[in-house]
């Protein structure tokens, strides 16, 4: 009876493994046919000027508009993407759509705003990686300025040497770089001060409990503080509620970011929240102007 039970729960072991392998080479196909047929969205978050509350930026996170299951998250696709070197091809999708869409909202009035795209860790490393993105803002008309690109911790840790020299290079070009989801790698501080960069983004996990948990909100001071000791701008991701909010301007944070400010929103839904804004602040500065 044993042997028997045994071999069901082998049965079942090997056939779940089975299920997530079929599982995975079914996306792995999906994923190709997405590619060529550029099934693939942005969505564009915010990001708000802690003091002025001006917009001053916008984070590009991809979606896969998936022919069945609808709208899938990166999380999803993402690492699966870098296992199979799909990457290199939606990478390059993503960084040329960011540029088309803020050249657009640039050229309709909008205005001009900085795009942050998210970089994996491949295509960073990438021989061409330089070049390749000077083509696209040359294409694209981007001016450099306009972009920021996300990296995180794991993408500097190997290789430093070369990442560092790439970082200089970009910084050369004039495009901002950005730590993403800082605190979370096993990095040690100290790294920060050789590395040619402009800002770092305090990790939603940190954000989250950082008004009720005291290691969370000594974590975010001494993240701040250190930051600012260096010269770097400080960008708090994951923003739900008033009170991080708030505890996060009290400890001088720069850049808010997070669901409490706006979500992500495709392009059209962006240039809505733009108008409003406008309409908002034109509203303002009229009851400001003296009637006499
Ligand atoms: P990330 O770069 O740290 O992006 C922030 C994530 O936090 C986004 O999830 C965003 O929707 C979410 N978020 C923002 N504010 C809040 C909030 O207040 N509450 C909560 N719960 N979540 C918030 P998303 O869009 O699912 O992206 C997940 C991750 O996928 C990103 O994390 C990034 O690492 C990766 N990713 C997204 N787009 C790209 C891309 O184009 N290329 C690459 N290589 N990775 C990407
Ligand atoms: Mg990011
Ligand atoms: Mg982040
Ligand atoms: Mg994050």
């Amino acid at each position: 009876r044993a042997k028997q039970k045994g071999r069901n729960a082998w049965e079942c072991f090997t056939s779940d493994i089975n299920d997530e392998v079929n599982e995975r080479m079914a996306l792995r196909n999906d994923l190709q046919e997405a590619i060529e047929a550029e099934n693939f969205e942005l969505h564009y978050q915010p990001l708000l000027g802690a003091r002025s509350g001006q917009v001053v930026g916008f984070e590009a996170l991809v979606r896969w508009k998936h022919p069945i299951k609808g709208y899938l998250s990166p999380a999803l696709f993402i690492p699966l993407a870098e296992d199979t070197g799909q990457i290199g091809a939606i990478s390059e999708w993503v960084l040329r759509q960011a540029c088309r869409d803020m050249c657009r909202l640039a050229a309709e009035g909008y205005g001009h705003f900085r795009v942050s795209v998210n970089l994996s860790p491949l295509q960073f490393r990438r021989a061409n990686f330089l070049g390749n993105l000077q083509q696209v803002l040359q294409e694209t008309g981007l001016s450099a300025d306009y972009l920021e690109l996300e990296l995180t911790e794991g993408i500097l840790m190997t290789d430093t040497a070369a990442a560092i020299e790439t970082l200089h290079c970009l910084r050369d070009m004039g495009v901002e770089v950005s730590i993403d989801d800082f605190g979370t790698g096993f990095s040690s501080l100290s790294y920060l001060k050789q590395l040619p960069i402009g800002k770092i983004k305090i990790d939603r996990s940190f954000v989250c409990d950082v008004t009720t948990n005291r290691h969370d909100s000594a974590i975010v001071q001494g993240i701040i503080s250190m930051a600012h000791h260096l010269g770097l701008i400080v960008v708090a991701e994951g923003i739900e509620q008033a009170q991080q909010r708030d505890f996060l301007a009290a400890h001088g944070c720069d850049v808010f970011q997070g669901f409490f400010f706006a979500r992500p929103m495709p392009l059209e839904k962006l240039q809505d929240y733009l108008k409003q804004r406008a309409a908002v602040l034109g509203q303002m500065a009229d009851t400001t102007t003296p009637v006499d």
